[in-house]
Formats: structure tokens, C-alpha cells, sequence
């Protein structure tokens, strides 16, 4: 294995589960200090909702060490010899270098965060969250640093879990984003509820621009983001500007690469043309069930799967991974945020026609205390009717409802079809008609009228 998170842990953990040592030897290289930990988690623990680290960790060392799987800490795999079926490791401590032979190899390297090539980018005081190491240094930083102000790069899902982490622990919160609204893995008009709700906070929203540099002050310490307009000042900087493929290795041994820089896989998981290697998690290119295209989305929920299928097939047995729907959901604070399936340009790029129905709507019944508004933006093909996303923000109890559409959207099923879902219903729950539904029930009508 190569990589010792969520894919490839999960992968040695169900290759374990299946086989004993005696029958199967199993070795896992990670480059850095930890193991099975949840990097999803890093924005509750910086938060300061998850009180230590620890917390995070699915399966300690010694943990799978008892289990048979022999997993090595702080060792970098640094080059792939497919055709001798052998890779080889530098023990980051000593330096030291060796080659080790597989009979079966799996891939589970990850993503890497993108880091802007501007000055001051490495500078102390600039952080990304990818790994344990760098929610401590985060959190160092953080314990240290007398000041108050911090700056978000990026507005993604981490950008915006990061504000929160950041408001929580006292901090004047600006978020600097490239595009025109937060989370682009919504359509903008859902975006743009996102970035009010985000401004209701008293987070300072800036849309829409690039950042030109991170000045520095004469220790060398980031003071601020520079963008073409205005310098914004900061003690700390988090970026979340998203992440590529770590493939690097995979590439130089000459695997298959697609458009995205993922790793191309069969639905076994199994690397394209190569019977003994298999690749997973971050660094793989995923089918989208509903577009039929490739494409690259690094989420634990995935990996955690292809690791399960992958262990069940290297073990010798037969498992599949057949697509996703592109669920994910999110939260700022009170604001919930969840989307699955295709967002408007999406549905465009595939080449479908399509409408929209956005309908408010309410958690619970409207006469029942604390009912919150939510919106729900629902696509669906033209003529057909056939369901291809839906986008909805609201407060407690919105971010979850989404799993509604992503079984709907699996299962193929159509907005009338929905409409006559059988879902519960109380008033501490919902209104008698499931704003899920209520979406269902607009967009059968903006079908008929397309039609
Ligand atoms: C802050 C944050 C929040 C997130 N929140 C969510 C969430 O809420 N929901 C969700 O679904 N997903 C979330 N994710 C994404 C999720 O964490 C990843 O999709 C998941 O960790 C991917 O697992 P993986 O095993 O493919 O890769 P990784 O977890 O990146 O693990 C890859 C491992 O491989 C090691 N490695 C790489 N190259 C080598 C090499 N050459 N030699 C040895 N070791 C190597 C790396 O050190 C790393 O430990 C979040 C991610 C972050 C950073």
C-alpha cells in the first residue's frame, strides 16, 4: 500500500479482514507521521469542537501493527518499478533507501493542496489543512500569535469550514475568493445565499478576485493578503484553494492518467491494464453516475469505499465501485449547505437540456418553534423529467435532506417519481409537504410546461 490514510488503511484493513498473515503479507508506506486519520475532521479540532487530536485517529499504528498489516511511518515511497514489480522507499529519519517487491501493489497517494506561486506564500503564518501536521502547526500559530485578524484563501467547502473553525476561536474572519460567489460546487444564485448568510456572521465576504501576494513584515511573518484592489491585513492566513491528484510517482511508472490527472481505474478498482495494481481514494478519477463522465472528486466517503473494494479484490475476492452522484454536504456556523449531481453548467457540459425549480421552504412545520427557512434548487433533464441535481441551504436539518435526492438521482428515478416519495413526516421534522418535495412537485410542473 501506498499511503496509509483512508483508501489505503482501508484497503489493508478489509485485505486483512479477509485473509490472515499467513496467507497474505501486507506492508504500508506513509511519508508522514500519522496513519487512518480524518482530515475532515481537522476544521472541528482547529474549531475547537473536537478537544484533541487523538480524536481523529481512526486506528493507531500499534493498532494495525497488532493486526498484522506491517505499517511504516515517515517512509516516502519514491519511485514505482512496475515492471519488476518492486518500489522504492526513503526512510525520512535516516535518508536510508531501499527497494521492496509486491506481488500486488495499491495506489492511495492522495491529493495534493494547490499552493499559489506568489511571494510571501510560504511565508510563517500561512497555513494549509491537509494533514494533522498542519492543523497543529495551525493551531500553533494560532496559540502564539497575539493578533485577531485572520484571512481565508478560497471558498470552497474547507475555505468555508476553516471561517468557522477560525470565528470560533475569536478571530476577525475575511474570506478572499477567486470566484464569483462561495462554494462553486453550486450554482452561483445558491452561492450567493451562502455568501449573505456568511456576511450575517460577520464574515467579511471578497468575491471575485485573485490574490496578488502575502506581504510580509520584517521577521518574515505574513500581515496580510494582497489582491489588485486592496491589501487585507492578517495574523494568520489558512489556504483552501483546492486540490490535484498526487500522481506524480504513478505517472512516472508510466500508469494511465485522464484529463483530471487521476488515476484511471476499471469498477474493481483495478488500475487500466494492469492486473496487479490498484489505485484509490484522492488520487483516482471517479465515474459520475449521472453525466457519465470522468471526473476527479477527493472526498473521504469515496475513498473509504474504493479502500473496501480494493482490499476485497487484492485479497482475491470481488467487490465493485460503480460511480458516484457527487454528494456532499457542508455547514458554516448554523448554515447548512449540501449538493448532489449536476450544478447548471455541469449539465450543460454533458450536453443536457434541462430545468430548474428553486422553491423556500421550512425544516419544520411552519407553526412549530424554531422552523428555519430553506432553499432547494432541483434540475432535471428536459422531456424526461429524469432528476439531475439538487443544491439546498438552510439551517439545522437542511445539509442531510440531500441524501433524498442522492438515492433518488442513483436509483434514476425521475421528479415526478419523487413527488410521491413515502418520507416522515412531523412537525418537529418537517412541513407535511418535504421541501425536498415541494422542489419535486416545481420541477414536474417546469417540465410539463417545457414539454
Ligand atoms: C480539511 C479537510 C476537510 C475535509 N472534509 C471532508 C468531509 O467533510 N467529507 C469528505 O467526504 N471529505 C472531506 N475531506 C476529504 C478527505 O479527507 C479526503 O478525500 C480523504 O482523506 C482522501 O483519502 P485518501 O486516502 O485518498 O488520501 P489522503 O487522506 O490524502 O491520504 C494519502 C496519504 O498518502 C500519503 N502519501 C502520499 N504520497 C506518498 C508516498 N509517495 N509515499 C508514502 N506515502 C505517501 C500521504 O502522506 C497521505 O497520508 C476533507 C479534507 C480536508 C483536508
Amino acid at each position: 500500500m501506498i499511503g496509509g490514510d483512508a483508501a489505503g488503511m482501508s484497503a489493508a484493513s478489509q485485505a486483512r479482514r479477509l485473509k490472515g498473515p499467513d496467507e497474505l503479507e501486507i506492508v504500508a508506506f506513509e511519508r508522514g507521521h500519522f496513519a487512518s486519520y480524518s482530515a475532515c475532521g481537522i476544521p472541528y479540532w482547529v474549531g475547537g469542537d473536537v478537544p484533541e487530536r487523538d480524536r481523529l485517529i481512526a486506528r493507531t499504528p500499534e493498532e494495525h501493527r497488532a493486526r498484522g498489516i506491517d505499517l511504516r511511518l515517515r517512509t516516502e515511497v519514491t519511485e514505482i518499478d512496475v515492471d519488476r514489480g518492486r518500489v522504492r522507499t526513503r526512510d525520512a529519519g535516516s535518508g536510508a533507501e531501499s527497494w521492496t517487491p509486491y506481488d500486488k501493489l495499491v495506489i492511495a497517494t492522495g491529493a495534493r493542496p494547490i499552493r499559489p506561486d506568489l511571494p510571501g506564500a510560504d511565508a510563517a503564518g500561512v497555513h494549509g489543512v491537509q494533514t494533522l501536521d498542519d492543523g497543529q502547526a495551525l493551531l500553533d500559530t494560532l496559540a502564539r500569535s497575539g493578533g485577531r485578524r485572520a484571512v481565508v484563501v478560497g471558498a470552497g467547502y474547507i475555505g468555508v469550514e476553516m471561517a468557522e473553525a477560525l470565528i470560533n476561536r475569536g478571530y476577525q474572519v475575511t474570506v478572499v475568493n477567486r470566484g464569483r460567489e462561495p462554494m462553486s460546487t453550486l450554482d452561483p444564485d445558491m452561492g450567493r445565499l451562502v455568501h449573505r448568510a456568511m456576511e450575517g456572521l460577520g464574515i467579511t465576504m471578497v468575491n471575485g478576485t485573485g490574490v496578488t501576494g502575502l506581504p510580509t513584515d520584517d521577521d518574515g511573518r505574513v500581515r496580510g493578503v494582497a489582491t489588485p484592489a486592496a491589501e487585507y491585513p492578517a495574523d494568520v492566513v489558512v489556504l483552501g484553494i483546492g486540490v490535484r491528484p498526487q500522481t506524480s510517482l504513478a505517472r512516472a511508472a508510466g500508469l494511465p492518467l485522464g484529463d483530471h490527472g487521476g488515476l484511471l481505474t476499471d469498477r474493481a478498482m483495478r488500475v487500466r491494464g494492469h492486473e496487479n495494481i490498484w489505485a484509490g481514494g484522492d488520487c483516482v478519477e471517479v465515474l459520475d453516475l449521472v453525466s457519465g463522465q470522468q471526473r476527479h472528486i477527493p472526498l473521504g466517503t469515496h475513498a473509504n469505499k474504493h479502500g473496501q473494494v480494493i482490499g476485497t479484490n487484492a485479497a482475491g475476492g470481488y467487490a465493485t465501485f460503480p460511480g458516484v452522484v457527487g454528494t456532499a454536504v457542508s455547514k458554516v456556523c448554523d448554515l447548512e449547505i449540501a449538493r448532489t449531481g449536476l450544478r447548471e453548467k455541469d449539465a450543460h457540459r454533458a450536453g443536457l437540456r434541462f430545468v430548474t425549480a428553486t422553491i423556500e421552504s421550512t425544516s419544520r412545520a411552519g407553526y412549530y418553534p424554531d422552523a428555519s427557512p430553506m432553499t432547494v434548487k432541483m434540475l432535471a433533464e428536459h422531456r424526461t423529467g429524469r432528476l439531475l441535481g439538487v443544491q439546498i441551504v438552510g439551517r439545522e436539518g437542511a445539509g442531510k435532506r440531500v441524501d433524498i435526492a442522492a438515492v433518488a438521482l442513483t436509483a434514476g428515478m425521475t421528479v415526478e417519481q419523487m413527488t410521491s416519495l413515502d418520507l416522515g413526516y412531523a412537525p418537529p421534522f418537517s412541513p407535511v409537504w418535504d421541501p425536498v418535495l415541494v422542489a419535486a412537485r416545481k420541477a414536474v410542473k417546469a417540465v410539463r410546461q417545457r414539454a
